[in-house]
């Protein structure tokens, strides 16, 4: 069962290509099942288009539900495409959040934490200049926002769980026990943690040398380490490849299969319509 949950495309601003696009590549690739997973518009802005490079207008959603639900419709044999949607977590937002999800059918809802106080997870200037007690803090912080959106209810999936790491490779490196009560909460639900292979693209254009004096030598979110606690914790696992153009589609999916059952993982976890489905690796 070859699929890929996390794709995005030209609608929320940074991406490229038509959902269509990211079908019929995922057709030519053999996939089984195309999730269609774009960002989240700001749904507590005012304004209708709050962030034009970072996600969707507000207004735009339900279009947005329409046409993957059309296609859904017209590959039907051919391939399944699951809706999906890539939403941030907004701790002081998440009742706005749920009630707006609540009106369309979702295979799937990715619950990513993109920001800390306003403050994005990519942001690389957060870890200058501070102490590695204060870099601890910042990661238990992450963590704790994870668990908060776990313990939501919202979300199946939990999108690049160490997406601090990107622009700070030390981040892994970083001793804290909250990882070891992040993947128990976790393991004591249905959700599963995505391997997303999209951390490649970000070691590629931002000090590659950097990197790679770090343990953490995958192309991926999360490390080994931490999917080896999962394992032992009961995590679910899932695949997304985080496309943000076609000929990402299912990126790794061979590689991501063969360490996971390296590590020990016998089965993947799909979702229809946000129930849990499990499938050989
Ligand atoms: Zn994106
Ligand atoms: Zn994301």
């Amino acid at each position: 069962m070859k699929f890929d949950y996390h794709t995005h495309h030209k609608r929320c601003g940074h991406a490229l290509g038509a959902i269509e696009d990211y079908i019929r590549e995922a057709l030519q690739r053999g996939l089984h099942t195309i999730g269609i997973s774009d960002h989240s518009p700001f749904f507590a802005a005012e304004e209708d288009h709050a962030n034009p490079r970072i996600a969707m207008a507000k207004s735009e959603f339900p279009r947005y539900v329409a046409e993957v639900l059309r296609l859904k419709e017209k590959y039907a044999g051919r391939i399944e495409v699951a809706l999906g949607v890539e939403s941030d977590f907004y701790p002081e937002h998440i009742e706005l959040y749920r009630s707006i999800y609540a009106q369309y059918p979702f295979d799937y809802i990715i619950g990513s934490v993109h920001s800390i106080e306003r403050v994005g997870v990519f942001n690389r200037e957060r870890w200058l200049g501070i102490t590695e007690s204060a870099q601890i803090a910042i990661k238990e912080q992450y963590l704790d926002y994870i668990r908060q959106s776990v313990r939501s209810g919202v979300f199946q999936i939990i999108g690049h769980m160490d997406a601090m790491k990107s622009y700070f490779p030390a981040y892994t490196e970083l001793e804290t026990i909250e990882i070891e009560k992040t993947l128990q909460c976790i393991g004591e639900t249905t959700m599963a943690i995505e391997i997303n292979t999209s951390y490649k693209e970000k070691k590629k254009k931002w000090h590659p040398d950097l990197h790679e004096r770090y343990a953490d030598d995958t192309n991926w979110y999360p490390s080994d380490d931490t999917l080896e606690r999962a394992l032992f914790y009961g995590v679910n696992v899932t695949f997304g490849s985080d496309s943000h153009e076609p000929d990402r589609v299912a990126d790794d999916f061979e590689q991501v299969s063969e360490r996971l059952r390296a590590i020990g993982f016998r089965k993947w976890t799909m979702f229809r319509a946000k129930k849990p489905i499990q499938v050989d690796i």
